[in-house]
């Protein structure tokens, strides 16, 4: 398979533009899209944050965006064994590399349990809702420490394809209203801006940009990850971009689309939460209550 653009070897092919890349014009390719996505979003004297895992999504995104900003670093580490710690020490090596400094909070500094202690069988929900809750809301808190202006997330097209179409099928609207180039932004001094550099990315791209610069990347998902609905629409969605391809992009578009014409309709007032002051929609946060909730059970 011969490359598009020139006579090299390709390294990708990609079928929504019925092309083939070589290595030299998949990488120009791909960072000329994430500038794009980015182009708006960072002002020059921004101070970037960026939140990793350890992971190859997030590994791509800093070596990007260390190139374009100076960026920090910020990693949860939530405590789940035999996943997190050795992701923690990827990230560390990256960083090192990059000579981006890295910011590590943990749920037993900070809350008091590690993930891998909740008592699941007395608990509402799965541990993925609890977690999912309980890191955003302190990488928005630690990055408001920080100084951040803004904070990366790594999300790539596949991921946003995906919470995209779960929320159209589930009608889950408010949601939808929040998505969009900068999630969470509410015009509200305490939320930290934050933009997905990858959102435009599909992630068999996003693989093969990072087996291109060598990165170390840990590929293993979380042992909790049992989100049997997210798998069932991921799944459509790779047969439906197989045999049409581009559908990925459409779903996001669509989404995008949809998010600005019902952002103010559904958005939501903000308040403060009454138990530690961060914003929400409601009088006592997601956080609080969970906390109050697993802290019930311990
Ligand atoms: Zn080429
Ligand atoms: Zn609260």
């Amino acid at each position: 398979m011969k490359c598009s653009k020139c006579s090299e070897k390709a390294v990708i092919k990609i079928n929504y533009m019925g092309q083939a890349l070589c290595e030299k014009h998949f990488r120009r390719f791909f960072k000329k899209r994430v500038r794009k996505t980015c182009k708006g979003l960072i002002k020059y004297d921004d101070k970037v944050g960026v939140a990793v895992s350890g992971g190859k999504d997030s590994g791509v995104m800093l070596h990007l965006l260390s190139k374009q900003t100076d960026p920090e670093a910020i990693l949860i580490d939530e405590g789940i064994e035999g996943y997190r710690d050795k992701n923690v020490e990827n990230a560390k090596k990256v960083c090192e590399e990059l000579n981006v400094p890295l910011n590590i909070y943990s749920f037993e500094e900070e809350y008091g349990f590690r993930l891998d202690g909740l008592d699941d069988k007395n608990l509402s929900r799965g541990p993925c809702s609890y977690c999912g809750v309980l890191r955003r809301s302190l990488l928005n808190e630690k990055s408001r420490e920080l100084g951040f202006d803004k904070l990366a997330i790594g999300h790539n097209l596949d991921d946003e394809a995906q919470t995209g179409l779960m929320n159209f099928v589930r009608g889950e609207f408010h949601r939808i209203a929040r998505m969009g180039k900068e999630v969470g932004v509410v015009e509200e001094e305490d939320f930290v801006k934050r933009f997905k550099p990858l959102r435009r990315c599909p992630e068999k791209e996003v693989v093969t940009y990072g087996l291109l610069i060598g990165l170390d990347a840990g590929f293993d998902e979380c042992p909790y990850v049992k989100q049997a609905y997210r798998a069932d629409i991921r799944d459509s969605l790779n047969d439906w971009e197989e045999k049409y391809p581009g559908t990925k992009f459409s779903v996001l578009n669509s989404s995008d689309e949809l998010a600005g014409l019902i952002e103010d309709e559904f958005r939501g007032e903000i308040k403060k939460c009454s138990e530690c002051g961060e914003p929400c929609a409601g009088d006592i946060c997601q956080k609080c209550s969970m906390l109050r909730e697993i802290r019930e059970t311990l």
